[in-house]
């Protein structure tokens, strides 16, 4: 680790730590609570204050959870302009590439007919040309910032495809957004791209008890589907930092992993179904909810991770695994890398079936957190250690669950995998092991070179977008990001849908 690096490291928490705050902590809901927000019948209520959340499991009273703190406050435009006091600093756009790239000269520039034009398809109100722009032309961080006159927000699947059909004849240029909690570039536009917001499409069309299998809009926020699965005795299959504001769309258009994936795997296995608006505005029906599903190619696959380069996403469906009520979680701590490694197998094979969560950090990291932030400090004695790992175990056997991880810990302990560790007694300790691990997720990824080199995916946590549509090659090889232009160039030969991104420039024709 660099001194670079470090002070990266810092400058981003002290970022952070100027836009959190603490909210209260929240216990789960009980069965037969209406999830906030509403019931599937009427939909889920946006919430204007957007945020940035993180969650906690709870140990020690395994029928009972909590939800907790630190929630970096996100800019919102829906339904009443800006939700705070939000600054915008366009000078800071520092990681800005647009300065490298020219605006290409086959896109049309928006005129009083494109906006009289949607309007039709909209109505005046989700036609937004004030001040809320603004918020939807950068991202949180004020890193990319773009000049869009125009930001739309579609009710429906027709509206979306009526606003492609449209833009694709004027070669009108998009950018589909949803909670824009990214952090790679791709949901603001990099020049005058029209907006295309998913905030209003926000609906849970059914939830089936017997199969698990949840259908609903693509703007729906993934925190308020988590609090509406929970009210129903489910889980959802993802989990993340951003959950407040992220929309479900946004999660497959990238296909986020999150903090639940060594438990119930990447969104390729979870989403089942999905409806996307093409480029030329014609609507893909592949909403199936069959978990078995052989005939031809299984075409969701390729929108899932596409960052709006292919389509537009509207609806999802996706497989959820009922809610175990016994959660156990440990702190721990490993004097080298080898032993994180180790740990990890012996954890998958002591541990089987009711490990949830492994992650782990660095001292160095844990050094920036410990340092920078306000309210957290190290579990452990402040003895140096040069690495953290966090287990988290959910099962339905409260003492069985516990004694299991009991025993791997003894056993890691007298084996010398892990030098110290901690088990969370109560809610407290629960919630502060995981704000630890949870602030890390922010970190921007600026290791993906060293993470190439060791074979490592360049994108595993936050995707290609702007940031790194040129350095694709390094998690790709060129016959791949080859046919990967292909696809693009078939489904969307005007290249309208979030241009300049995903895909390195040399491959494709924006002069
Ligand atoms: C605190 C924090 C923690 C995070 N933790 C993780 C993590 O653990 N794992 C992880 O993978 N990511 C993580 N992220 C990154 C980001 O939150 C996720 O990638 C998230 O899934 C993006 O969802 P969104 O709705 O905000 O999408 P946006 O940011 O609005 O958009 C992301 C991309 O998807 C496209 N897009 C959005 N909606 C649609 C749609 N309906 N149809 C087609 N394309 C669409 C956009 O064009 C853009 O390219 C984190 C971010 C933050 C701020």
């Amino acid at each position: 680790m660099t001194t670079a690096m470090v002070e990266k490291y810092k400058a981003f928490y002290r970022l952070l730590n100027k836009t959190s705050r603490t909210l209260v902590d929240r216990r789960f809901r009980q069965q037969g609570q209406c999830a906030r927000g509403g019931s599937a019948a009427s939909g889920l209520d946006h919430r204007p204050d957007a945020v940035v959340e993180q969650r906690v499991s709870y140990l020690g009273c395994p029928k009972r959870g909590l939800w907790t703190s630190a929630r970096a406050s996100l800019p919102s435009f829906v339904d009443g302009g800006f939700a705070r006091d939000y600054p915008m600093n366009r000078c800071r756009s520092f990681g800005s590439v647009a300065g490298e790239i020219q605006r290409s000269s086959k896109f049309a520039t928006l005129n009083s007919d494109d906006v009289a034009h949607f309007k039709e398809i909209l109505g005046e109100r989700n036609v937004v040309q004030d001040e809320r722009l603004e918020a939807a032309n950068s991202d949180w961080m004020h890193k990319y910032v773009g000049s869009s006159r125009l930001l739309l927000l579609p009710k429906s699947t027709d509206e979306v495809s009526r606003i492609l059909k449209y833009c694709n004849s004027r070669c009108l240029a998009v950018v589909p957004q949803g909670g824009n909690t990214g952090l790679v570039g791709g949901s603001v536009p990099v020049f005058d791209e029209v907006i295309i917001n998913m905030a209003l499409m926000k609906q849970v069309i059914s939830f089936d008890k017997i199969s698990g299998i949840l259908v609903c809009e693509a703007g729906c926020i993934l925190e308020d589907l988590i609090s509406f699965l929970d009210n129903q005795g489910f889980v959802m299959p993802l989990d993340l930092g951003a959950k407040g504001s992220c929309q479900i769309g946004g999660n497959v258009a990238t296909n986020a992993g999150g903090l639940r994936l060594i438990r119930y795997g990447s969104l390729h296995g979870n989403v089942l179904g999905l409806e996307v608006v093409l480029a030329n505005g014609d609507v893909l029906d592949m909403l199936g909810t069959l978990r078995k599903d052989n005939t031809g190619y299984d075409l969701k696959h390729l929108f899932i991770g596409s960052e709006g380069s292919l389509g537009i996403i509207t609806k999802v469906s996706i497989l959820t695994p009922p809610k175990l009520s016994s959660v156990n979680i440990a702190f721990l701590a490993c004097q080298d890398y080898l032993s994180c490694q180790k740990l990890l197998l012996e954890a998958k094979r002591s541990l089987g079936e009711i490990l949830s969560a492994f992650e782990f950090m660095d001292s160095v990291a844990m050094d920036v957190v410990l340092n920078n932030l306000d309210g957290v400090r190290n579990p452990l004695a402040p003895t140096a250690h040069n690495f953290y790992v966090l287990i988290e175990t959910t099962g339905t056997e409260e003492s069985y669950d516990k004694e299991k991880l009991e025993k791997f810990l003894v056993g890691s302990m007298e084996s010398g995998l892990i030098s110290d560790g901690v088990l969370a007694q109560d809610i407290n300790q629960a919630s502060a092991f995981w704000r630890l691990r949870e602030i890390l997720a922010q970190i921007e990824p600026f290791v993906y070179e060293w993470t190439s080199n060791h074979r490592g995916s360049i994108s595993a946590e936050h995707g290609v977008g702007l940031m790194k549509a040129n350095k694709i090659f390094y998690s790709k090889s060129p016959e791949a990001v080859q046919l990967m232009a292909s696809i693009k160039k078939l489904v969307d030969p005007k290249t309208i849908l979030n241009p300049y991104k995903v895909l390195p420039h040399s491959l494709m024709s924006y002069s």
